[in-house]
């Protein structure tokens, strides 16, 4: 199939083309986001692959679908990107990659727990100035501490696993309860009761209507007073501005984010040499106990030869009318 990748970047042309066997498919790699403004680049090609922070919405399913496009391919799990009802209005299969490496995420989030507390950040950048000194870098103990998980899917589960490995108590609340994890000493509450009893809590659900702004003021006040948040699901789970009020308060004592609700206009851009217009997120960097990644939850070497693979097999399939196991039905 003629397919038109959006937000490119080098490691997907890379793996892309590695794993696109035989050169099956036809891949053109353009560098900028798919739109409604760059939709019109769509002509000629009979699907789209696109990623996180592309906005297919309505007025981008309009341009794509009279182009000619008959499929969207999610290169990522979460599709809160894309308006399912329009495409279902103009016939669009709509395929993702829903799991791969959820370990990948897992990790991630244990990465940003481990730096946060520890500060190895700060300690590494001390050392490299000569500065052997460790006041201020005081950490506290994992193990014995209770952990609230807040979606237990794939990455949520492997992430519950991590922790009950680092001796923590594990609470969740998800509107499915794993009967495994209860097994493995994973104890489901109700949310409230997750926010109350929780040192550190992590956010593995994702963007819905129901769970968007799910950390807000109201609930914030519900947490222990110095709380470790943490989130590498989606952006729009917390409400920043509540956050940074959660953090001046101290109530928030460490926040670990991998994504933020307006990331589209300025993850996976080097931004070094510009003067950055979103002051929420400039106050969220300015915090010393906020530590913030672009999104690379998923950038492992395995999660990307699996999306590679799982997103070329899902193209072919629907090129071969087969059966589309990962489509996602509005
Ligand atoms: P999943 O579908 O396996 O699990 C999601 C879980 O959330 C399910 O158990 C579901 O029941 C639960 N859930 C749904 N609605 C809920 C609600 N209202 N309240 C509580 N729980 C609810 O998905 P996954 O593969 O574990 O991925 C989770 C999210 O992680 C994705 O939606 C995506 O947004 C995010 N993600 C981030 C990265 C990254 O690079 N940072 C990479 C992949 C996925």
């Amino acid at each position: 199939m003629k397919v038109a990748f959006f937000s490119t970047k080098s490691y997907d042309k890379e793996y892309f083309n590695k794993f696109n066997h035989e050169n099956f498919h036809e891949l053109t790699f353009f560098e900028v986001p798919l739109n409604h403004q760059t939709a019109s680049l769509t002509a000629g090609f009979e699907a789209v692959c696109v990623f996180v922070n592309d906005e297919i919405d309505e007025k981008t399913i309009e341009i794509i679908s009279a182009n000619g496009i008959k499929v969207v391919a999610l290169r990522c799990a979460g599709f809160n990107n894309i308006d399912l009802k329009s495409a279902k209005s103009k016939n669009l299969k709509v395929l993702r990659v829903p799991a791969y490496s959820p370990e990948s995420v897992a990790e991630h989030a244990t990465a940003l727990i481990l730096t946060l507390n520890r500060k190895t950040h700060k300690a590494y950048n001390r050392v490299r100035e000569g500065n052997f000194s460790i006041e201020n870098l005081t950490g506290f103990n994992l193990s014995g501490k209770t952990v609230g998980v807040i979606g237990t899917g794939l990455i949520g589960a492997s992430f519950c696993k991590i922790m009950l490995g680092f001796g923590c108590k594990v609470l969740a609340y998800d509107i499915q309860e794993s009967v495994d994890l209860k097994e493995k000493g994973v104890q489901y509450k109700k949310l409230e009761e997750v926010l109350i009893q929780s040192n550190i809590i992590s956010l593995h659900c994702p963007l819905t209507p129901e769970t968007a702004h799910i950390v807000n003021a109201g609930s914030i006040s519900k947490m222990k007073d110095g709380v470790m948040l943490i989130n590498t699901s989606r952006g729009a789970l917390i409400n920043a501005q509540d956050a940074i009020d959660g953090l001046k308060t101290g109530q928030i004592g460490y926040m670990g984010i991998d994504v933020y609700e307006q990331e589209a206009d300025l993850f996976f851009q080097d931004l070094s040499e510009s003067v950055i217009q979103d002051d929420v997120i400039a106050r969220l960097i300015s915090f010393p106990n906020v530590l913030i990644t672009g999104h690379l939850g998923f950038f492992t070497k395995e999660a990307l030869e699996e999306i590679a693979t799982i997103t070329l097999s899902n193209l072919s399939d629907f090129e071969n009318v087969l059966m589309l196991k990962n489509e996602i039905k509005s």
